[in-house]
């Protein structure tokens, strides 16, 4: 029944119980076969005209619109014209027309069905993504027929759990032969296996007395003691009492938890994690959740949370969409920020910019409260072994694609278990794969790599705070071949011109690395180099370097390691001071 009939009903349950008789009312609820006749007896077994009527009016909450259309018109026809007239403007519709007048495309009964299933609601501020839920039923209808598994998988924040609830918003996939039992909802996440027995506790409760109040002879029984008792009571119900009903898990993480539910019964899950359903029984399909939104989209939904028309909003808006590749998350969590803070669009636009993710902050109805929380989790459930891997991963330039050869330089593995490995980042939707070129190339969302060079920049500076590595050793060389890279893009610009002007660093660079590695690095940040003011011990301006300019092939340093000369390779020497000392041959 529809919330505003049984509150109109709890209002009115003190003047009905006070004067209707219930077996002249229930003859005429009987015809309209909106009560049986076992019922009937129950509330006539009650010896006082005030318990049957209280007896009638308890069950009767717990039916439907059409049974309290038939009590109302109960009341009419046996002259309780003004106790009709209290229920009067609650009445539910029930006309086809009027239930596909609802705005959302829902009727009424699919709102009473999915929200006493736990389904969430739409966020506040929502945008279609048609296709993506029309993929998603048209998944669901295949469960029609048998029990089975439909995954939806993407990465942090791409908008899975919406999409999920969206999918089951559907009249003909509820009304139709679908899930004619209902879909039920369970919220999972990172839980262990305690957690995991209170959750399906409390699902299996939710079902018991959703039950009971349709058939009031079915018990409740205790709470089910062990996972393995839960996983028994919940196959149970959904076999016996819920029959083609769907479950829906949402942010599924690991495969020991969807064990619990491989019961032969309809489940569509959420997860980041492609491969989770790999290890249960049954049909299969999924569908892949695009990591950002169309960038009308994205405009669409700052526009809302600004009360404003995407068109009009300033240019920083497409920066910002841009910069986060329209990440759903990103883009709501940033609208809901300016919606209080409507002047801050080059602030957060910078922010973004600046990977300061922890000020992208906004408390929601999500999970995670920033965004560095919602990615920081995926990397923390990676193995040790992994999760270093992973973060080795920030070398990656941003939308530079690379095969599995060049990690497998990088981590210094096997070809193939580079790919195993590989394989798991895709499958927990950390690592994108380009599968149109073979071999297959890998690349990260800009948003994880954004993420992992914030990550790294503090292990950067601890790093670094220790000096220089000195050695050859096998961690080092990592360090030889990218601490410069890493120090350029964590903006230490100081730290890199003390760096790349030590002759420790230089001389050991060289050996290990080889002359070419130390020259490009002069190359390369030769720029960043130029800007750095750089003062002898003297006060004496040494050196305004332009190495980009030189094809430089040795560089020649002061006892206190200061760059004093170097040479090209059309062996023209540049002195960058007053003396010129031995050079040395690199
Ligand atoms: P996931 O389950 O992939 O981690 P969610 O579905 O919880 O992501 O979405 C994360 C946030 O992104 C939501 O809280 C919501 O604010 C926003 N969001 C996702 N999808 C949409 C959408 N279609 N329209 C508007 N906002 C959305």
């Amino acid at each position: 029944m529809e919330e505003g009939a049984r509150s109109c009903l709890l209002l009115s349950r003190s003047s009905l119980e006070q004067d209707i008789r219930a077996s002249y009312l229930m003859d005429h609820m009987i015809s309209d076969g909106v009560l049986t006749g076992d019922e009937e007896d129950r509330i006539r077994s009650k010896l006082t005209r005030r318990e049957q009527a209280t007896a009638l009016l308890e069950l009767l909450l717990r039916k439907d619109n059409q049974a309290y259309i038939s009590f109302y018109n109960a009341l009419v026809r046996e002259s309780y014209g003004d106790l009709a007239s209290l229920l009067h403007n609650s009445l539910p519709l029930v006309s086809p027309e009027a239930e596909k007048s609802f705005s959302d495309g829902g009727t009424r009964y699919v709102q009473a069905v999915l929200s006493e299933g736990g389904v969430p609601q739409r966020p506040v501020v929502f945008v279609s993504r048609s296709a993506l839920v029309n993929r998603v039923r048209e998944k669901l209808y295949r469960l029609q027929k048998e029990p089975g598994w439909v995954t939806v998988f993407g990465m942090a924040g791409s908008g899975k759990s919406v999409l999920a609830a969206e999918a089951v918003r559907d009249h003909a996939l509820i009304t139709g032969r679908c899930f004619p039992g209902g879909v039920h909802w369970l919220s999972i996440g990172q839980l262990d296996r305690a957690d995991l027995l209170v959750r399906i506790q409390s699902l299996c409760f939710r079902l018991e007395q959703q039950s009971q109040e349709k058939d009031p002879s079915s018990s409740l029984h205790r709470p089910p003691g062990s996972l393995e008792e839960a996983k028994e009571r919940l196959r149970f119900l959904m076999l016996r009492r819920y029959p083609r009903s769907l479950l829906v898990l949402d942010d599924i993480w690991d495969s020991s938890v969807l064990k619990a539910f491989d019961i032969q019964c309809r489940v569509l899950l959420t997860t980041r994690d492609r491969s989770l359903a790999d290890c249960v029984s049954g049909s299969k399909s999924e569908v892949a959740v695009e990591s950002g939104l169309e960038e009308d989209q994205a405009l669409e939904i700052l526009a809302l949370y600004v009360n404003g028309k995407p068109q009009r909003l300033p240019e920083q808006a497409r920066s910002i969409v841009r910069e986060c590749k329209g990440s759903p998350l990103v883009v709501s969590l940033i609208g809901a920020l300016l919606r209080e803070f409507p002047d801050r669009w080059a602030y957060y636009l910078h922010t973004l910019q600046q990977k300061k993710f922890k000020r992208i902050r906004k408390s929601s109805s999500y999970d995670y409260d920033a965004l560095d929380q919602a990615m920081a989790a995926s990397i923390q459930v990676l193995s040790e072994e992994h999760r270093e891997l992973y973060i080795d991963l920030t070398v990656l330039e941003q939308d530079v694609k690379v095969p599995a050869k060049v990690l497998s330089v990088l981590w210094d593995l096997e070809l193939e278990e580079v790919e195993d490995v590989l394989q798991d980042f895709v499958n927990k939707s950390l690592l994108f794969r380009d599968c149109h070129h073979r071999p297959y190339l890998y690349y990260l969302h800009d948003l994880q790599l954004d993420f992992l060079t914030e990550m790294n920049r503090s292990g950067l500076e601890q790093r670094y705070s220790q000096g220089p590595p000195t050695s050859g050793d096998e961690e080092c060389l990592y360090w030889f071949r990218f601490l410069t890279y890493h120090m350029a893009k964590a903006n230490l610009t100081q730290e890199l011109y003390s760096l790349m002007f030590s002759l420790d660093w230089v001389r050991t660079k060289a050996q290990i690395m080889g002359p070419a590695h130390l020259i490009n690095d002069y190359v390369e940040y030769g720029a960043i180099l130029d800007k750095e003011v750089f003062k002898s011990t003297s006060g004496e301006k040494l050196l305004e370097i332009q190495a980009h300019d030189d094809d430089v092939l040795c560089c020649a340093f002061s006892p206190d390691d200061h760059l004093l000369a170097t040479c090209s390779s059309d062996r023209k020497v540049k002195v960058w001071s007053g003396t010129l000392p031995s050079a040395i041959q690199i």
